[in-house]
């Protein structure tokens, strides 16, 4: 033994321990333990599954969540490429709306048409609720978001 490793777990890395009394609740395989606190006295149906069933099921679980991630990525591309190619007709403005865009280029000039902006940027809108005239414009399809 290398000095410094202890008996223990210099057993331990090239030892495995099946516990008799533990079956997989899957497959009914013997189950793997660490110490002597996870053996059972009498026999039992694990709560856990085996090594195998274990890493079969994390594998099905990481191919999940990787599509999902996948779908929501496609999702959030999709949305943006719509986003980015509304058109607003200003004609058909209501006067409040005209003169929240008026109060928003003031606020975050130049970036209002020709670049991006955080609704944090927006202070200089109004002394308050600042997030629910930005909702405004948002819903009315007046202001575009971007979550990139
Ligand atoms: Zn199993």
């Amino acid at each position: 033994m290398a000095p410094g490793v202890t008996l223990a777990s210099f057993i331990r890395q090239r030892c495995t321990a099946f516990d008799d009394n533990q079956v997989c609740p899957k497959c009914a395989e013997l189950i793997e333990i660490k110490n002597r606190s996870e053996a059972r006295k009498i026999p039992q149906r694990s709560t856990k599954l085996c090594t195998l069933c274990q890493n079969d099921q994390d594998a099905i679980a990481l191919a999940a969540k990787k599509a999902k991630a996948a779908e929501l990525e496609r999702q959030l591309v999709e949305y943006v490429g719509k986003q980015l190619t509304r058109t607003v007709d200003y004609s058909a403005l209501s006067d409040g709306q005209a003169l929240l865009l008026l109060a928003l280029d003031r606020a975050v000039t130049p970036r209002l048409t020709n670049g991006g902006f955080r609704v944090g940027d927006c202070r200089g809108l109004a002394p308050r609720y600042v997030g629910d005239f930005m909702l405004q414009l948002r819903e009315a399809g007046l202001v575009v978001d971007n979550p990139s």
